[in-house]
């Protein structure tokens, strides 16, 4: 288990999976092998499973506790889910991730906020867990912060699940239950959630992703959520994910991201990397490093 400070602010990262994913050609068409000969950092076994050359997934939760609030940022892909051929590695998981958020220090009653960043399958799974055959909230103390422009985009209106059907399970075992439960607050660009902490759109990926930012003592954290879906988009940030909805827009959201990262001296925590999952970035020709 890693522990980073942003100042005064704790943020614990506790695991649901770490693993070898998908191959670097298969989510980024542009990507060619000689892309590790250039960048050889990103070629050691925490980012490129040597037997399998996939790149390695991170899932994992971001716990952040700033002294006020007990904060989960994402919830990774839950237990006891069906889950459609295109979301195979999620499929019907049975992980003890509750057990290794208790050894974080945090039962499900102490979790005070739950940030869904965006409403993909690997960002809201533990949302819910299975009870008596029912999907009940898994932290009921919590409210659970969804960003307003994805409750646009995937349930007021259909424009997500048009493009990406696959979707329609998350929403009905782990979104919905959460606003039938009435735990939901909406949460919008500039929001400040809890202290030290605000929101700011990220759109690309999906129509309504956020990030948050935490500002503690003069220093910065960000948790880029899928705008930084996989490590080789740091030196190639053009090249686009097949999962991105809107390419250009990821691009531009991206790209500015990771320009803010820089400016701001950010401790950077993404959704997916593979150790030490968190790092500052530096600036490297047309692209970034990670600085570790
Ligand atoms: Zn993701």
């Amino acid at each position: 288990m890693s522990t980073f400070h942003v100042g005064g602010i704790e943020i614990t990262r506790v695991e649901e999976m770490l693993s070898p994913g998908s191959p670097p050609g298969y989510l980024f068409a542009d990507f060619k092998p000689s892309f590790y000969e250039e960048n050889p950092e990103l070629a050691t076994p925490a980012f490129l499973d040597p037997k399998t050359q996939r790149l390695m997934s991170s899932m994992h939760t971001w716990v952040v506790r700033n002294g006020q609030d007990v904060i989960l940022i994402d919830t990774g892909c839950g237990n006891d889910k069906p889950r459609p051929p295109a979301f195979r590695r999620f499929d019907m998981l049975d992980i003890p991730f509750l057990d290794r958020l208790a050894a974080a220090g945090v039962t499900p009653d102490d979790v005070t906020l739950v940030v869904n960043t965006h409403f993909h399958v690997d960002h809201v799974g533990w949302n819910t867990r299975l009870e008596d055959g029912r999907w009940v909230p898994t932290f009921p103390k919590a409210r659970y912060l969804f960003p307003k422009a994805e409750y646009d985009h995937w349930i007021a209106s259909d424009a997500g699940l048009k493009g990406f059907p696959d979707c329609a399970c998350l929403l009905e075992d782990s979104v919905m239950p959460i606003y039938d439960a009435g735990l939901v607050d909406h949460i919008a660009d500039g929001d400040e959630i809890s202290a030290g902490l605000t929101v700011s759109a990220a759109p690309g990926h999906t129509a309504g992703q956020v990030v948050l930012t935490a500002r503690s003592n003069g220093e910065t954290g960000i948790f880029s959520a899928d705008v930084l879906h996989q490590i080789v988009q740091v030196p190639r940030p053009e090249w686009h994910c097949r999962f991105d909805e809107d390419s250009q827009l990821a691009y531009r959201t991206r790209k500015a991201l990771l320009e803010r990262c820089i400016a701001e001296d950010a401790l950077v925590f993404p959704a997916h990397f593979g150790a030490p999952h968190a790092s500052r970035l530096a600036p490297r020709g047309t692209g970034y490093r990670l600085v570790i």
